[in-house]
């Protein structure tokens, strides 16, 4: 039985889709470890240290909340974390089909690891961090989908 779960991604950057999956993971599990890739396969916009930033800042107010950086298998981070549990948020279809591969091969890799799967809640079934930073590079507000902190940065990127 665990009270810890991972809720692993890119997070580049953390939106409020990405925030109210934490939320709500706070509310099922006692202790939350957000872990966040370094996934230089995927060229993120934003450093590993500024993606961690952002984190810290924008869930300040989740008290059993911890943010770390990792790089690797998502098994070998929870089996360093001690926990069998993993969280991850499903937008649509096609979120299910990335994600269904995904357990899958974890399942292969590790039997004993689950993944909790929740909901996109309906204000934030639309936004992940590319679109958004799609929106913000062409001059669209993107304001009412990023923490504070993040659409500050947003807004000295692209004044
Ligand atoms: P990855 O690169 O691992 O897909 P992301 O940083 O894009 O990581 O997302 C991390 C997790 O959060 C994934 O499970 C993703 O489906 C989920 N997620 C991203 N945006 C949203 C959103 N708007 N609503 C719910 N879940 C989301």
């Amino acid at each position: 039985m665990s009270t810890k779960a991972i809720y692993p991604g890119t997070f580049d950057p953390i939106t409020n889709g990405h925030i109210n999956i934490l939320t709500r993971s706070t509310l099922i599990f006692s202790k939350i470890i957000l872990a966040i890739s370094i996934n230089p396969n995927k060229n993120p916009m934003f450093s590993i240290e500024k993606r961690v930033e952002f984190a810290k800042e924008a869930v300040a107010h989740l008290k059993n909340v911890t943010i770390i950086g990792f790089s690797g298998l998502l098994i070998h981070l929870a089996q360093e974390q001690k926990t069998n549990v993993l969280i991850r948020g499903l937008r649509n279809i096609t979120d299910f089909e990335n994600e269904n591969k995904r357990y899958q091969m974890n399942a292969k890799l590790d039997p004993s690891l689950e993944t909790i799967f929740l909901l996109a809640s309906q204000e934030s079934s639309c936004l992940s961090s590319s679109l958004i930073k799609e929106v913000a590079q062409n001059g669209g507000n993107v304001e009412p989908f990023l923490p504070k902190t993040v659409f500050q940065a947003f807004t000295s990127i692209y004044p």
